[in-house]
């Protein structure tokens, strides 16, 4: 039980979080059994494909022959039931990864349609939705986008998808909420999706936006028909270890265009050295069933402390989990400053830094984060986000420990009693 050995919590906190914690047993009984599901899964594929000490040695130059970077792909394309993957620490973030996608895969006069609403804020830019014409965006190659807004409930308008996917070259799912308090969709969810898309338009391709959604479930979207998966090594399958990096995985045909894109038609996946980065990537991976679970558990105790303070929190106490985070709407920007603010004060790394809201770049709104991380920016480490604008609504995620996970909630929590913005 925490008590204030270390910290200065409000004593009606401390005895707060430990009736919350029980209220929790189920469901952090079920995320460790979806854990041991996980690991036994990455386990399986690191002594399937030989995973040995040569795959750390790394390579420079052009990386010929690096084996490291292709049993790595090898282990990757197994764990996302996947024919093939492209994991590299060349891909500067998730959205780069994804742009890589989608401009691998697109050509002129193709048509990409969204079928989970408007994709990620900093996709805007990338598709060309919003941002300045003739700098390089997928309208700016001559291929059109459209979506298909969701439901009120915001779930999916399955008529509407079926009317809007035949013939088109991509139908785009987003797995995760995003800055949105939509529903994040589950992998039975997609394969609905997929179901609904190869029905009418069997060559579509299904590209899936998997950021914060691997391990979570026993499932990947690959798993269920999608084509083509891609995520951020700063977030899940990096397991908080990787310092970089992002990868793509499904079908064969695909995964070369893709590297295609990323390297240069000819060359593909053929080069590209790996530098110092093929231990961490594997290790990641190896602790990435663990550390979501750490993450879900952190997710799953912050939703219950802050439903029970009274804020309305996304998912909710009875909905299946997607993604590693927990929306909470806090309400006003002076809720969200000291939320964040709390957040960092239990960061094992820059707790003494003050967060403050600023004009990110790929970013609508100003957007206040909090992170004190390892590694920098990496989200599968506790953090919170929140653009300054409605619902005013802050998006929590990571802990690679829950101990750490836990802590950082709690003084989050602190920061708003201490600032007289909530009392217990
Ligand atoms: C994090 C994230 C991305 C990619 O963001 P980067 O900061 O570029 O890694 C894309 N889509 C979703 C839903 C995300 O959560």
């Amino acid at each position: 039980m925490l008590d204030n050995n270390f910290f200065d919590f409000n004593p009606k906190l401390l005895e707060l979080a430990v009736k919350v914690e029980y209220d929790c047993k189920e469901n952090f009984a079920e995320i460790e059994e979806i854990a041991e599901y996980n690991g036994a899964k990455v386990l399986s594929a690191f002594i399937n494909n030989r995973v040995g000490e040569s795959c750390f040695y790394g390579s420079s130059g052009y990386g010929y022959g690096d084996t490291g970077r292709d049993t790595l792909d090898r282990v990757y394309s197994e764990v996302m039931g996947a024919e093939d993957a492209l994991a590299r620490h060349n891909f500067v973030s998730g959205t780069h990864a994804l742009s890589v996608a989608l401009f691998g895969v697109l050509r002129t006069g193709d048509k990409i349609v969204a079928i989970t609403g408007k994709p990620y804020d900093t996709l805007e830019e990338v598709i060309g939705i919003s941002g300045v014409d003739g700098k390089g965006s997928l309208k700016d190659f001559g291929i059109t986008y459209n979506q298909v807004d969701l439901l009120e409930d915001g779930q999916v308008d399955i008529d509407g998808i079926k009317n809007a996917v035949k013939g088109v070259k991509v139908a785009y799912i987003q797995k995760s909420r995003g800055y949105t308090l939509r529903p994040t969709y589950t992998t039975d969810d997609i394969a609905e999706m997929v179901k609904a898309v190869k029905e009418v338009s069997p060559n579509t391709i299904i590209m899936v936006d998997n950021c914060y959604g691997e391990f979570v479930e026993k499932c990947e979207p690959t798993n269920v028909g999608a084509d083509l998966i891609i995520g951020s090594l700063i977030k899940n399958p990096g397991g908080g270890i990787a310092k970089t990096g992002g990868y793509i995985a499904g079908r064969k045909d695909l995964v070369e265009l893709c590297a295609n894109r990323l390297t240069c038609v000819g060359i593909g996946k053929d080069i590209g050295c790996t530098l110092s980065q093929n231990k961490e990537m594997f290790m990641g991976l190896f602790f990435a069933p663990d550390v979501v679970a750490n993450a879900n558990k952190t997710a799953t105790f912050a939703m219950e402390l802050l439903t029970r303070l009274g804020f309305e929190c996304f998912p909710k106490r009875n909905e299946k989990r997607g993604d590693i985070i927990t929306a909470v709407r806090l309400g006003n920007e002076d809720l969200i400053t000291a939320f964040c603010q709390g957040i960092q004060k239990g960061a094992p790394v820059d707790s003494y830094i003050a967060p403050e809201a600023w004009e990110m770049p790929g970013y609508e709104s100003k957007v206040i984060m909090a992170a004190g991380a390892f590694n920098m920016g990496a989200s599968i480490e506790l953090s919170a986000d929140a653009p300054i604008r409605e619902p005013f609504a802050v998006w929590l995620q990571g802990g690679i420990t829950y101990t750490s996970g836990k802590i950082g909630v709690m003084l989050a929590v602190q920061e708003m009693i201490s600032r007289g913005l909530i009392s217990l």
